[in-house]
Formats: C-alpha cells, structure tokens, sequence
C-alpha cells in the first residue's frame, strides 16, 4: 500500500484514486478528470486492487451459443455492418425449429449454459416468433439461460404489435427470457446517436427500457460502444446515466465497454471514423468502468471478442474479472472481418491460466459452477 501511495503522490488523480480506495462513489468531474488522465498504468492498477478485492485471482468465463436469429433491419445504424435492409438478397431470419436444433448442437457439443439470441430490428417478426423459441429451448433444456434480446429490439418487436414494451417484456418473461443484453446503449447520449444512429431509440427509451425490465425481475447487462464520434463528456455523461439507473434499480449484473470497429461500415466509409481506439483506451475504459462503478455494478467484461485475446488477458490486469462468453456462432463483429468469433472452453482456459489467474466457468448470473485447476 505504501508504494502506492507514492504513486498516487505523483499522480494528477491522485485525489480521485484514494478516495476509490478508500470506497467512495466518485461522480461526472472524477470521470471526465480519469478519462483525461495519461496515468492509465496506475488507474488501472487501482481498479486491478478493487477487483481482486472482490474475485481475487479468479476469472470467470460462460460457455454460450450466439443466435443472430435475422440480420434483417430497417435501421440502418452507421456503425454497423451486420444488417441487411428488407428483400436484400442476403438477408435471413433463422426458423424456430433451426433455432432449436442449433441450441440442441451447442449443448451436446459445448454443454452451453447460455444461449444469447441478439439481431436486426426486422418488421415482420411478431411476438410469437420470439415466444415459440424461448418455450422450446426451456422446455428442452431448461438449464439453458435465455439472455435475449436488447432493448431496441424489445422497442421493435412493441412497435410491431402496437403494444407496450411492458408488456412485451411481461409476455417474453412468462416465455423463458432470463436477462437481456444490453446493446443498443452505444453511447447514452442523443446528440451521438443523431450522427450514428438516428433512427434508433433515443437514450430515455433504453433507459426507460432497462427500468422496466429490472422492475419486472429481468436483469441485464449494460453496454459502451466507444471510440467512433463521442467526446470524453458524452462517455462520462453515458456512464453517469448507467449509474443513476443501477442506484434506483439495482438490475445491472455486468458492464461491457468495448470499442467500435469501423471495417465495413457506413461511419468509415463517410469519413467520420478512420481507425478503431485500440488497446491502450481499452484498458483505461476497462479500468475508470471498474473504479466508477465499484460497488454498484459487480462485474467488468473484458470483451475479446472485439479486442483480441492478448487485450483481454491484458484487461484482467486492469479491472475486468469476466472473460465473456466462447461465443459459438457470432455474427455481428464478424461482419466486420475483425477477427475469429469464437473460442473453445479451452483456449479460454489457457488464455487465463497465461496470465496467473484462476478460471472458473460461470452460470448466466455469475454464479460459478465449475473450477479449473
Ligand atoms: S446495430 Fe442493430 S439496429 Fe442497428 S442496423 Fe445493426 S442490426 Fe440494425
């Protein structure tokens, strides 16, 4: 602790850092002075101690299955370069019985705890569609957690039945929905999601979106696309929002920050965005996520899925006790040609083990259920 403190003596957050220590809740100014801080190395330290005060050398992984279940979309988001617009020739929708079987092969091969079924904001799916899957995969597997279905596609799938999204969420609950990711947040500001989005939800909507569910007994995890056309205050601004909404409601399990990659999509080919952030601001928004939201939101994703195994293991030196999930069957970042989507059980593992750390295998609400020595 000492040669910490003369660390932080040199540091211009140092004040900032201690009262982290000390378990203070930091606000907006502490965020923006983080994120403008060049002392990344130390940051991340400190968020490295306040999360081995609660995993010590453990990290966790979940065994999963993606369902990109249709890249069909009438929105159009510039940042994204998995949808296809209505009629296009190579849009899809997966049946429910595909759906199904695709759930049935991940078990008997990977023995998924955790099928994540996320797509396109597609007009001619109806509450149904989405039922029939969720009732069949629980009947057949009910072990298998249902983490499905983000806010704006909970917002389509109400524009298409005239109904509200209480309501669609009450139906999909009584179904099997477990807990929803929580895409769609990109950066929690609208003057952002004029420019990359603008035919998505505004911020109120997700917010308003993740509230009922939480109140409805529907957890969820909360998301940062970063790195594309926000300033610092729009990041701090969007993480503040999270904040507020996990004091009232308590409902978000995990956070997720990762970075926008701009192959493929309309953002590059506008100009608007070159290149990707890359790792050194992955690791400080992987470490200011953990300091900010210390005690209030439990777990730190490390996303190797958009950064890389290498970054990853680097993020759990920073902050991040979760490895995410091994991803069998992705789709959206593959859209973009970043990089392989999936990992086994055991890549994983090694990827953990590379670093000192112990891996465990987790359940859909961190619950560990299995240790690898
Ligand atoms: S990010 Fe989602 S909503 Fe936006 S265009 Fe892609 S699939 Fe559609």
């Amino acid at each position: 602790m000492s040669d910490m403190v003369m660390h932080l003596i040199r540091s211009d957050v140092e004040d900032i850092l201690v009262r982290a220590l000390n378990g203070e809740q930091l606000g907006y100014d502490d965020c923006i002075r983080l994120m403008r801080s060049r002392d990344v190395n130390l940051i991340g330290k400190v968020a490295n101690l306040l999360k081995e005060r609660l995993y010590g050398k453990t990290v966790s992984f979940i065994n999963n299955l993606i369902l990109n279940y249709t890249n069909v979309c009438i929105t159009y988001c510039k940042f994204c370069a998995f949808y296809r617009p209505p009629k296009h020739p190579e849009g899809y929708t997966v049946g429910i019985d595909e759906c199904v079987r695709r759930v049935g092969i991940a078990k008997e091969l990977f023995n998924i705890r955790q099928v994540l079924m996320q797509g396109g904001h597609n007009p001619d799916l109806r509450i149904e569609y989405y039922e029939s899957i969720f009732k069949a995969i629980k009947s057949r597997f009910p072990d298998i957690a249902i983490h499905a279905l983000s806010p704006s596609e909970i917002d389509m799938i109400a524009r298409v039945e005239r109904s509200s999204t209480r309501e669609v969420l009450s139906r999909l609950k009584d179904a099997g929905l477990d807990s929803i990711p929580g895409g769609g947040a990109e950066i929690l500001d609208d003057e952002v999601k004029a420019v990359i989005s603008p035919l998505k939800m505004k911020s109120d909507e997700w917010l308003r979106i993740m509230e009922e569910a939480h109140r409805l007994g529907i957890p969820s995890s909360a998301t940062m696309m970063y790195g594309h056309v926000e300033s610092i205050e729009h990041r701090a601004r969007s993480l503040m929002k999270i904040i507020e909404l996990q004091r009232r409601t308590g409902g978000f399990i995990a956070f997720i920050p990762w970075n926008f990659e701009p192959n493929n999509t309309e953002l590059k080919r506008e100009g608007l965005v070159r290149y990707s952030s890359g790792g050194m601001e992955l690791l400080k928004m992987i470490s200011i996520a953990r300091i900010m939201l210390n005690r209030l939101i439990d777990h730190i994703q490390s996303s190797w899925l958009t950064n890389g195994i290498g970054m990853a293991q680097l993020a759990l030196h920073y902050g991040s006790d979760d490895f995410g999930g091994t991803l069998h069957g992705e789709e959206v970042v593959s859209a973009t040609g970043a990089r392989a989507t999936t990992l086994t059980e055991e890549r994983i593992v090694k990827a953990i083990k590379q670093v000192g750390m112990t891996a465990v295998e987790r359940d859909n609400m961190y619950n560990i259920v299995r240790y690898f020595d």
